[in-house]
């Protein structure tokens, strides 16, 4: 069933580390071959044996409309014929900026890059800049892209490969990167006054999509919020996987909690590479050439990049119906997905907000990394495969959240939850 796959990845190893370019994508928490996909279209994917799957990945966010969205096509063919890149201000990047201020609340300005990491990479630096001060608080599970100062518990990645510390990266680094479990606030007033005045930043991810989807508890970002302003610490807002996905206006408006710095990537870029971080002036005035802290990159603000971004945010504005549509859907997948393990009597916990939605097996809440990891892993690793098999992509992680894109059809969530039934009457 997977011969080219097989064959590709073999050939693969012989010249990429690891066979991919990113190490998810490599299957070695769930075993196996990876499937190398050739195409796709809508809610599906198409592999090099020409196998077609519902998709539940979406690019780990992106594709929020589906593949080969047709306004992008086009939109990308006209751009290609005006040049690839410039390394020069165009006046796409100003209407990108203008576009994604007119849909998130608390961005005065915004600073295009190129990926996610780069996003947050740069808040970071632009909030030690900004206060002057070294240290960071980031939460067990959360990722924050692969710089050195966030390669410190940080999630479904490093915990897919059992990677606890890095090498190469310094201990004077990881030194200055402070952490505690996700939703104990009482953990994050004890490191505020341990290190007052040497805290410059607090990052996280609003609703957390990296351990699989981890709602905040009651008042935990709240409480974030104040010890932020009582420390005079910046609060930045890991946007990447929520940015343009729970809401147009992300976690802040769904939230509706303001952070002092939101960084992005993933949907704004409508699948090309795409970062960007921004927030108030006060501290955004900062970052080179308005102030010191510098910052820069030869390909930021791409113009095929910026006109596939621009058009899948354009969609999304102009549709605030498809939030809704998308988490009718997730919640149908959730509800059909918790009857069937009910009725098939197997403990487990459905985490969902939005179109984001995660399944653990285990009979305690999943609230933060230790909870996540104490889910019966190997069972979702059996079921991962079953699904790939009756051609259903799933995460290759127990670690990950399910992205829903807005070309799933009720025939598919109705055939994804008829495969995890048939899963599990084959396993009674
Ligand atoms: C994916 C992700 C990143 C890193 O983005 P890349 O584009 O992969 O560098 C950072 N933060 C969060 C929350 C993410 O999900």
């Amino acid at each position: 069933m997977y011969n080219q796959s097989i064959q590709l990845f073999q050939r693969a190893q012989q010249s990429i580390p690891g066979g991919v370019n990113s190490p998810v994508r490599a299957f070695k928490s769930v075993g196996g071959t990876p499937v190398f996909m050739k195409s796709a279209k809508g809610a599906y994917l198409f592999d090099e044996d020409g196998k077609q799957y519902i998709d539940f990945i979406a690019s780990w966010g992106p594709m929020i409309l589906g593949h080969a969205y047709p306004p992008i096509v086009k939109a990308i063919q006209q751009k290609v014929m005006e040049s690839t890149s410039f390394g020069a201000p165009t006046l796409l990047e100003i209407e990108m900026a203008e576009l994604i201020k007119s849909m998130v609340p608390n961005v005065d300005l915004i600073r295009m890059v190129s990926s996610g990491t780069e996003a947050c990479m740069s808040a970071l630096r632009l909030a030690r800049g900004y206060t002057g001060k070294n240290k960071f608080i980031k939460f067990d599970g959360c990722y924050h892209g692969h710089a050195d100062a966030f390669l410190v518990k940080a999630g479904s990645g490093m915990a897919t490969l059992d990677i606890q510390t890095v090498p190469g990266v310094t201990a004077g680094v990881s030194n200055d990167t402070l952490t505690c479990a996700y939703n104990n606030l009482e953990a994050v007033q004890q490191l505020a006054k341990q290190y007052k005045g040497e805290i410059a930043a607090i990052i996280i991810e609003p609703i957390v999509g990296n351990m699989g989807c981890i709602l905040p508890a009651t008042g935990f970002l709240e409480g974030l919020r104040k010890i932020c302003d009582e420390e005079g610490i910046v609060f930045i807002f890991d946007e990447v996987m929520t940015g343009f996905r729970l809401a147009a206006g992300g976690a802040q408006a769904k939230l509706n909690i303001h952070a002092d710095l939101v960084t992005y990537g993933k949907v704004i870029g409508g699948g090309l590479p795409v970062g960007a971080f921004g927030g108030k002036k006060e501290i955004m005035q900062h970052i080179a050439p308005l102030g010191n802290v510098y910052q820069a990159g030869t390909l930021s603000g791409n113009p095929i990049a910026m006109i596939a971004g621009y058009t899948l945010l354009t969609a999304l504005k102009n549709n605030p119906n498809i939030y809704d549509e998308l988490a009718a859907k997730t919640t149908y997948l959730g509800d059909g997905i918790a009857a069937c393990l009910s009725k098939h009597k197997v403990p487990f916990r459905i985490n969902r907000f939005g179109s984001m939605i995660s399944l653990h097996f285990c009979n305690h809440d999943i609230t933060d990394f230790d909870t996540a990891s104490k889910a019966d892993i190997p069972l979702f690793n059996k079921l991962f495969h079953f699904m790939l098999d009756n051609g259903i992509y799933l995460p290759p992680s127990a670690y990950e959240s399910w992205f829903l894109n807005n070309a799933l059809s009720y025939a598919d969530l109705d055939k994804t939850i008829g495969t995890i039934d048939n899963f599990f009457s084959q396993q009674a």
